[in-house]
């Protein structure tokens, strides 16, 4: 690995400082200078989108919209039109609920969900069930850790009308055949609705290989800012979706009684949307374009591997994550994760402690919260090396 390309990747990080390390990229990623620098600059001029004529806010409409096409092009969806912006991954997945699914579902219909997923793409899909009367049918994992797909064939029934599947857990780092669960999806004419929110960062995603109907990601997971999220829908949903929020500019006429809805996307775009997040945005993904990912991936990963090797000699060690992941996930026996993690934070380290808002998870796993320490590309040896010191001592005052 390049230490040239280490360093000027770490270099793009304001807050990157040497007294403190940030292993906590898997909830949310330190934000790039051209990021920051393009939302500063929209503060400093500002203007409304959409709505007005004056240049400025002309001007600002073309960013906003060269940002989904860039957001597009990320995924590699043919149409700009196909992305819809939210606020997060979570607004994603109630927007599907809302739009596409509410009006399908009928009582004792099913939804199956991987017992994989964060709480933002299984807790919308037990609000609709309990609404329509319908299931949850979950999905177990295999020895993996993974969605089993060879057992999801046998739970897909004609009452199942969509299957919520993550592309990599943000517990233990295992990825999903995505391909091959929505060829099983589409085969039994079922939707599928793919969680791209930690999948997005270490492996990307491509629509025009592999056909979702349904593929989200939270901006702040990518480098980018908080507040914003990308929403795909396939072109062939589009049609079979309603608007689930009302307000100005998702419509193209309205009388006292009634409003004739915008096309997509801006009919799912309801009211003034969070304009410098979206550019913001924008300005990370023209950045992220500059990086040759899957190398700084695998730095990434090494270092993880590199923890795991030196943390493995402490008595009670239990790693949780899976192999050649940039998140190392782990116990120690008799400590309680939040406990550590306070110990970390007073020798200046920043990880996720708890049930990482996957409480099915945790019980599959017969865990009770662990430690995340999610190493990014700007992360470096020294840090590891820190880090591992610095939970030895931890664990040296709990035990
Ligand atoms: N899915 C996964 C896999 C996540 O890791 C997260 C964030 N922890 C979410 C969904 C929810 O993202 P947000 O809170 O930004 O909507």
């Amino acid at each position: 690995m390049s230490r040239t390309l280490i360093e000027s990747f770490r270099a793009q990080f304001p807050a990157i400082s040497p007294d403190h390390i940030y292993l906590d990229s898997a909830a949310t990623a330190l934000k790039p200078k051209a990021m920051i620098e393009a939302t500063l600059n929209f503060y400093q001029g500002t203007g409304n989108i959409h709505r007005s004529q004056y240049s400025q806010a002309l001007q600002l409409t073309n960013q906003y919209e060269h940002a989904r096409s860039l957001a597009a092009n990320f995924i590699h969806a043919a149409e700009s039109h196909s992305i819809i912006w939210t606020k997060g991954a979570t607004e994603a997945v109630n927007l599907i609920a809302s739009s596409y699914l509410e009006h399908k579902l009928t009582v004792d219909d099913e939804i199956i969900v991987s017992e994989s997923e964060h709480h933002a793409n299984l807790i919308p899909w037990i609000m609709l069930a309990k609404k329509k009367q319908a299931k949850i049918i979950p999905l177990p994992l295999n020895n993996s850790l993974v969605p089993d797909l060879n057992i999801l064939p046998s739970l897909i029934s004609n009452k199942t009308k969509l299957i919520a599947i993550t592309q990599m857990s943000n517990v233990t780092g295992a990825v999903t055949d995505i391909h091959l669960a929505s060829s099983i999806a589409h085969s039994h004419n079922c939707a599928i609705a793919v969680d791209g929110s930690q999948g997005i960062v270490h492996h990307g995603f491509d629509v025009s290989h592999t056909e979702v109907d349904f593929y989200f990601f939270s901006a702040h997971k990518l480098y980018g800012p908080t507040g914003v999220g990308v929403l795909y829908i396939h072109p062939d949903r589009i049609d079979e979706m309603y608007p689930w929020q009302g307000g100005g500019k998702m419509l193209s006429h309205a009388k006292m009684d009634d409003f004739i809805a915008e096309d997509a996307p801006y009919c799912f775009e309801a009211g003034t949307p969070n304009t410098a997040g979206i550019i913001g945005f924008g300005a990370t993904l023209n950045w992220l374009k500059d990086w040759p990912l899957d190398i700084l991936e695998r730095h990434a990963s090494d270092l993880a591997q590199c923890a795991d090797d030196r943390l493995s000699q402490l008595v009670g060690y239990k790693k949780i994550s899976v192999d050649n992941s940039s998140i190392l996930t782990f116990i120690i026996k008799g400590i309680h994760s939040n406990d550590l993690a306070i110990l970390l934070s007073e020798q200046n380290i920043a990880v996720r402690s708890g049930l990482h808002c996957a409480h099915p998870l945790n019980k599959v796993l017969g865990i009770n919260g662990s430690i995340r320490a999610s190493f990014a590309p700007f992360n470096t040896l020294d840090e590891t090396y820190r880090f591992c010191g610095a939970v030895e001592k931890a664990v040296s005052m709990l035990a």
